[in-house]
């Protein structure tokens, strides 16, 4: 059993409610700081510094170029283009990604600047815009997508910049492909703590969970392409495994 692995420190996926469930309490809102704009430490590996997409490349066809666009020091979503994600791959890692959802507000729900940051191409923080708009809560703003809600809603008015600060340790298994210990995300958004070192039920889906399959100990990190013109700036991670 996976439960077995993992340590009571770490928050499981509740399953009182149905995946997706619109009957479950909503976070509650919390009004996060002014955005205070931070320089990325020493160590940092930057993926994007608001010039270039060179560090990325095309998500369905690796080795092709992103065709995501450059605007005004961020990249921007373009719809019919595919997914994005890193040349670089990544295990353990804390990332701090900027984004923000598209103004004039459009849409509702799950269609209202949905985008997400997928570490190692498979599981999901999501990114939506959760300000005065109602979903299920395990697909808003901070939720890793279909598994856990986040702790708070603190997202900020679309037209604003918000941050995500993320702590990931990848899935571990065995040389006989058991799994020892699962995926595992703290999140901040916008300073503030919406994902408590969850332990991961399997890779995130829509309506259904998946188990885990052994993968690579490193991967590429994926922005996803949601049909939303979505931007992000200032995306840097840290490498926490030696
Ligand atoms: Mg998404």
């Amino acid at each position: 059993m996976i439960a077995s692995a993992i340590s009571s420190l770490h928050a499981q996926v509740d399953t009182r409610w149905p995946q997706h469930s619109m009957d479950r309490p909503r976070p509650p809102v919390v009004t996060p700081a002014p955005f205070v704009n931070e320089a990325h430490p020493s160590d940092a590996i930057v993926l994007f510094d608001g010039k270039s997409l060179a560090n990325w490349e095309s998500a369905d066809s690796a080795g092709h170029p992103a065709r995501w666009k450059l605007a005004g020091g961020s990249m921007e979503v373009v719809p019919g283009t595919g997914s994005i994600q890193t040349k670089q791959a990544f295990g353990d890692v804390q990332l701090h990604v900027e984004w923000s959802p598209p103004t004039p507000v459009k849409g509702e729900g799950q269609e209202r600047g949905n985008s997400g940051v997928f570490l190692m191409g498979r599981y999901e923080l999501q990114v939506l815009d959760s300000y005065h708009n109602d979903t299920y809560p395990d697909g808003q703003a901070g939720a890793i997508f279909g598994q856990f809600p986040p702790l708070a809603n603190a997202s900020r008015p679309p037209g604003e910049w918000q941050t995500y600060d993320v702590i990931f340790h990848r899935p571990r298994w065995d040389a006989g492909g058991k799994l020892l210990s699962p995926a595992r995300f703290t999140v901040f958004q916008n300073g503030v703590l919406v994902q408590d070192n969850v332990a991961l039920s399997g890779p995130t889906a829509y309506q259904h969970r998946p188990p885990y399959a052994k993968h690579a100990d490193a991967l590429p990190l994926m922005l996803q392409n949601h049909g939303d013109a979505v931007r992000f700036r200032n995306i840097w991670v840290r490498k926490i495994e030696p």
